[in-house]
């Protein structure tokens, strides 16, 4: 719920308005599941609660962490799906990847998790779960999250009601607080979904571009074949932005397949005129993929065409590959589902 529909739930009670500020502090700002736990709550309302509600974050099934300080969670949900949520440290920030589906029907060649299709979406208690567990672990470590991106298992737009109200929760006051610079969606391109995004909501945009032309993008991204180049740069172009804010495109460099020259300076015609970030992510294999990891001078070369184009565009340092954790490469294993 986000604090406005606690709010009305709880007056539905029967409580008064400062009962709704009250729990929704001990839910999302400490953190605090249990309703006997709110102490400053008469025993009888914590009854009526109990009653009537539920608070239940998803379960940490396994934490794995990696020399590099990434950390990945593995989650499961009441129905007994499994998700995946990844904590990256950098210099000045901590950023938690949330998983915005259990598996993906989206198939992206380069994906480990499109391998998995989709089981389900998650719900928005789902999604703000996770981000509870990642503040939860590193409050008992010292440490502070600062960034959420959606950026995990599965397509954000196509959860479209649950992300959003995720995000409500997210972006409130009297909910998580994020400050809207520090929350980011991914996705994979679904124009209309983009629209809506930009018009619902203040947020960082993302978008998982991949290739610079149809034809390449068909080949490793199959939802390009619904939403070709054309209908997602004109959605890009149309969506709302601060003034001095861009819009990220993450490109997964492919050896030899989207990774040439001719293919950087395709990128560069595709995307003049809009305002743009470009993260180069030299691609992270896993097993059986079909791809490779082009070499540094390979990276590097691409990087300069766009920069020497006065793009902006930076070579991702990928995180948490050693445990499974980059980009692409979530998947939710050991599967805990029967
Ligand atoms: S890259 Fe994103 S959209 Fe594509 S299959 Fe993976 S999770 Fe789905």
């Amino acid at each position: 719920m986000s604090p406005d529909e606690m709010e009305r739930f709880i007056l539905s009670l029967g409580e008064r308005p400062f009962r709704a500020r009250q729990v929704a502090a001990w839910i999302y700002k400490k953190g605090v599941a249990d309703f006997e736990l709110m102490t400053d709550l008469s025993g009888a309302f914590r009854l009526l609660l109990s009653q009537n509600a539920r608070v239940t974050p998803p379960a940490v099934t396994k934490v794995t962490t990696a020399a590099d300080g990434t950390v990945k969670f593995l989650l499961g949900l009441a129905d007994g799906q499994a998700v995946e949520s990844v904590i990256i440290p950098d210099e000045e920030r901590t950023t938690l990847c949330v998983s915005s589906q259990a598996g993906c029907a989206l198939g992206c060649a380069f994906c480990m998790t499109g391998r998995l299709g989709r089981k389900r979406d998650l719900t928005a208690g789902e999604i703000v779960g996770q981000v509870l567990v990642a503040r939860e672990y590193l409050g008992t470590r010292g440490g502070t999250l600062t960034n959420i991106v959606f950026m995990g298992m599965g397509e954000p737009l196509l959860n479209y009601d649950q992300v959003k109200q995720a995000l409500t929760i997210i972006l409130a006051d009297r909910g998580l607080a994020f400050s809207w610079r520090h929350v980011t969606v991914s996705t994979a391109g679904i124009p209309e979904a983009i629209a809506r995004l930009g018009a619902d909501l203040l947020v960082n945009l993302a978008v998982s571009l991949n290739a610079p032309d149809d034809e390449t993008r068909d080949r490793i991204m199959p939802i390009n074949r619904k939403y070709p180049l054309d209908t997602l740069m004109a959605a890009l172009r149309a969506y709302p932005l601060k003034r001095g804010r861009r819009i990220t495109l993450e490109y997964v460099l492919l050896s030899g397949i989207n990774d040439t020259d001719d293919h950087a300076r395709a990128l560069v015609k595709l995307v003049r005129g809009i305002p743009v970030k470009i993260n180069l992510i030299p691609f992270n294999p896993f097993d059986g993929a079909p791809f490779s990891r082009p070499d540094d001078a390979r990276v590097l070369g691409f990087q300069a065409i766009l920069i020497d184009a006065h793009l902006n565009a930076i070579i991702r340092k990928s995180k948490g590959g050693r445990i499974a954790a980059a980009c692409g490469q979530l998947a939710a294993a050991p599967h805990t589902v029967p």
